[in-house]
């Protein structure tokens, strides 16, 4: 699979990773767009949110906890921060395995362009 970021997932590209575990792998954003930018994958490469099935549920909820404990650990928890996947081109997904955005360390307006 010639995919960035299974091949981020797998460490055959490097990146700056801040969570891994058997399920899911978090690492900062290249070319991030706040203090804190950071990317949350599953490991398992999924194109898009369109492509999700009931056997993703768990995986998905594990992303939105990492998500949290990110946050918790950047101390953004209280002041705010966002949560973005986008899906497809129209919305600016440019890489087709699915991400959650997490961003914050900065105040965020609404709503996005
Ligand atoms: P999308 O536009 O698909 O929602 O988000 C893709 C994100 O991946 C962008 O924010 C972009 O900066 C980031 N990105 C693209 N290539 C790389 C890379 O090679 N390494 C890392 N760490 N992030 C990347
Ligand atoms: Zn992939």
């Amino acid at each position: 699979m010639n995919c960035l970021f299974c091949k981020i997932a797998s460490h055959e590209i490097p990146s700056q990773i801040v969570y891994e575990d058997d399920d899911v792998v978090a690492f900062n954003d290249i070319n991030p767009v706040a203090p804190h930018h950071i990317l949350i994958i599953p490991r398992e490469h999924i194109s898009t949110l369109n492509d999700l099935k009931e056997e993703h549920k768990a995986m998905t909820g594990h992303i939105l906890l990492t998500a949290q404990k990110l946050a918790k650990e950047l101390d953004i928890a209280e002041t705010g921060y966002r949560v973005v996947f986008n899906c497809n081109r129209g919305a600016g997904q440019a890489v087709f395995h699915i991400h959650l955005h997490l961003i914050g360390g900065r105040s965020l307006t609404w709503p996005p362009g």
